[in-house]
């Protein structure tokens, strides 16, 4: 039985007091859903403090959404991953398409920030995920591969045992086109190949959630297939009933 995760990309949305608000409506309507569903909430570094304060104690988990890929110095407008750790989060989101496409993201400092992540305690959600031209033209699986061997293959076994992988295809991400649960599913088993191909029988275990467009409404059926586990969500997760009603989806 792999972990079950729903885990919320609030990206650059929210002022504080908004991000507080949406924090303690999801605390307050969870219900029995987390006793078997993880949900995290990853919101922006300006009130990532204040959300891991209310959530402290709680089953609901934080999440920040970049680290830098230095520890710490003169780094201007960087986060570090001690930063993050230090105020009660467990995870971060690396390698999110959006960081890929418009902040330069490489593999190379990807290998960095997921060294810190590690280093800090904090478990990593590792985004992969083609273009529609890439899907187009048949290098989905060369495009997922290598940006999973670049960045993944360097871990440690011990390290990959606390990785989440998100399986996020560019051309489904804010635009309302979903995967259908059988390419998310093509997708997702081979991911775990691969995975398999490095770490062995521990990739069983790994969770693998699905990111692009989800919603209370597809969650179910993407989620009832075998290799995906859970979701990585993003403009519906910034209201409290529907980001836990793609929780229900696992029903
Ligand atoms: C995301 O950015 O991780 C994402 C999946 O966004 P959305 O749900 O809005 O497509």
């Amino acid at each position: 039985m792999r972990k079950q995760i729903v885990a919320g990309n609030w990206k650059m949305n929210t002022t504080p007091e908004q991000g507080v608000v949406l924090v303690k409506e999801i605390l307050k309507n969870l219900g029995q859903s987390c006793t078997t569903v993880n949900y995290i909430v990853c919101p922006p570094f300006t009130h990532l403090s204040e959300v891991a304060k209310v959530t402290r104690g709680t089953a609901v988990q934080v999440g920040a959404q970049n680290c830098a890929d230095e520890a710490k110095g003169a780094y201007t407008g960087e986060v570090s991953a001690e930063m993050i750790a230090s105020i009660g989060a467990q995870y971060v989101i690396l390698g999110h398409s959006e960081r890929r496409q418009y902040y330069g993201e490489t593999s190379a400092k990807l290998v960095k920030r997921m060294a810190l992540t590690y280093a800090n305690g904090l478990m990593p959600i590792y985004c992969v995920g083609e273009t529609l031209e890439e899907r187009e033209n048949g290098k989905l699986w060369d495009v997922v591969k290598a940006q999973i061997e670049e960045v993944v293959f360097t871990l440690s076994d011990e390290q990959f045992r606390h990785l989440v992988v998100a399986y996020e295809p560019v051309w489904a991400i804010g635009t309302g086109k979903v995967a259908t649960a059988d390419q998310a599913q093509e997708m997702h088993a081979f991911i775990r190949k691969v995975l398999i191909s490095k770490f062995g029988e521990a990739a069983q275990k790994t969770p693998i959630l699905y990111g692009g467009s989800v919603k209370a409404d597809n969650a179910a059926e993407i989620f009832a297939k075998e290799d995906v586990d859970g979701g990585l969500i993003g403009g519906a997760s910034l209201k409290a009933e529907d980001f836990l009603a793609i929780g229900n989806g696992f029903n």
